[in-house]
């Protein structure tokens, strides 16, 4: 089977592990943790990184810092990967799900402006949805697949009604919006996943990134127990959410490797939009033009209804296709999450098929690949 996504251990991380080991730094503390957030500083314009044991815990600690509490809604785009949303739920809080754009399949700035103006209204500083009466603590964009939303309108639209920004960009390493890389798009907080199958992994991580240096000390205390001093005193509940040195070591060996998969992943994915131009009832992933996306996954859009028939023939070819997600409004835990209309979210997860895309996948596997899948587009098998 030629895989989806795999890790590739091209570089030091050998070497830096047996480092870890022969220095017996192997837990959280250790020189490749801080080495890693200042690589992941420098690569994404953040005045600071501060490492994570994984991303869903980072998007928790980051909604944490920005004053998310129990009861709270959070703004979340419907299409979106699970971890978004229970980093929410994890709060206290609940997703108010959201639209995406055709364009960009990321939270749509026109619907956000639109329901907040409608549905939401303003007691003193807080923004009180009056459906729920609950109260709107923050927005959370998703950098879907490494694809930046539309970050300037959607921050005009939150700083008009006063609400911090959370982003959600796991795969946005290597991302630029119109021309700045992923910390410096408005968010208060963005954080990012090394998670095994992302571009850059540490076998399991996550980053939080941001421009306001008081914010992420916040978020570095809380992450380490909250604890002040030498002694066993802790201001506030905190969480044991670092990452290890271990991680840290992978990580940076892998950050080292950051240009180089960044420009594999986006000539993966030139080739599959090239491949398929012609072909009826394929199209391609989105492509904004405020955006230049780290294309973490590539892949195409089918026309009919659901992409199981051509993921089915080609999964039976050895090739690993896939789904995308299943919308948060269509999951157990957030089937009564409040939500605005979603026709474009409903319209487009089922339709989308993802495709091999390690940086690793050979020109010969790629061409093997769009031929069974042209083959199968065009009603072979
Ligand atoms: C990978 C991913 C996460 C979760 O990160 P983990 O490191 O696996 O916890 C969250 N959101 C999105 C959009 C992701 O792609």
């Amino acid at each position: 089977m030629i895989p989806l996504a795999i890790p590739n251990l091209a570089g030091n991380e050998g070497r830096y592990l047996e480092e870890c080991v022969a220095s017996n730094f192997v837990s959280s503390v250790g020189p490749f943790v801080r080495r890693f957030e200042q690589m992941v500083a420098a690569s994404t314009g953040a005045v600071d990184a501060v490492a994570v044991s994984t991303g869903t815990v980072g998007l928790h600690l980051a909604l944490v810092t920005a004053g998310v509490e129990r009861d709270d809604l959070v703004v979340l785009p419907a299409l979106t990967f699970i971890a978004s949303a229970n980093a929410i739920a994890h709060c206290g809080a609940t997703p108010w799900l959201f639209d995406v754009s055709e364009e960009s399949w990321t939270l749509d700035p026109r619907s956000l402006d639109h329901a907040l103006a409608a549905e939401t209204e303003r007691r003193g500083d807080r923004v009180i949805h009056r459906a729920t009466g609950r109260r709107v603590a923050a927005i959370m964009p998703v950098h879907t697949l490494g694809h930046p939303a539309d970050m300037d309108a959607i921050a005009a639209v939150a700083e008009r009604h006063g609400l911090p920004i959370v982003a959600d960009g796991a795969a946005a390493l290597g991302a630029t919006y119109k021309g700045r890389p992923a910390a410096r798009l408005g968010a208060a907080l963005t954080v990012i996943s090394f998670n095994g199958n992302k571009t850059v992994t540490a076998g399991g991580g996550g980053a939080l990134v941001g421009s306001d240096r008081a914010l992420l000390d916040t978020a570095r205390h809380l992450s380490t127990t909250a604890r002040v001093g030498e002694e066993y005193e802790h201001d506030r509940v905190g969480y044991n959410y670092r990452m290890t040195n271990l991680q840290a070591a992978v990580g940076c060996a892998q950050m080292e490797l950051l240009d180089r998969f960044v420009a594999a992943k986006r000539r993966i994915a030139r080739r599959y939009d090239e491949a398929f131009a012609d072909v009826k009832g394929a199209g391609r992933f989105p492509a904004a033009p405020w955006a230049e996306s780290a294309c973490w996954f590539s892949g195409l859009m089918v026309d009919t209804a659901d992409s199981g028939e051509l993921r089915a023939q080609l999964r039976g070819n050895g090739i690993d296709a896939r789904p995308f997600w299943k919308p948060m409004h269509l999951q157990a835990p957030y089937r009564d999450a409040p939500r605005t209309p979603l026709p474009v979210t409903d319209s487009v997860w089922r339709r989308i098929v993802t495709l091999p895309c390690s940086t690793q996948l050979t020109d010969a596997e790629q061409e093997h690949v769009i031929a069974r899948t042209r083959a199968a587009l065009a009603g072979g098998s």
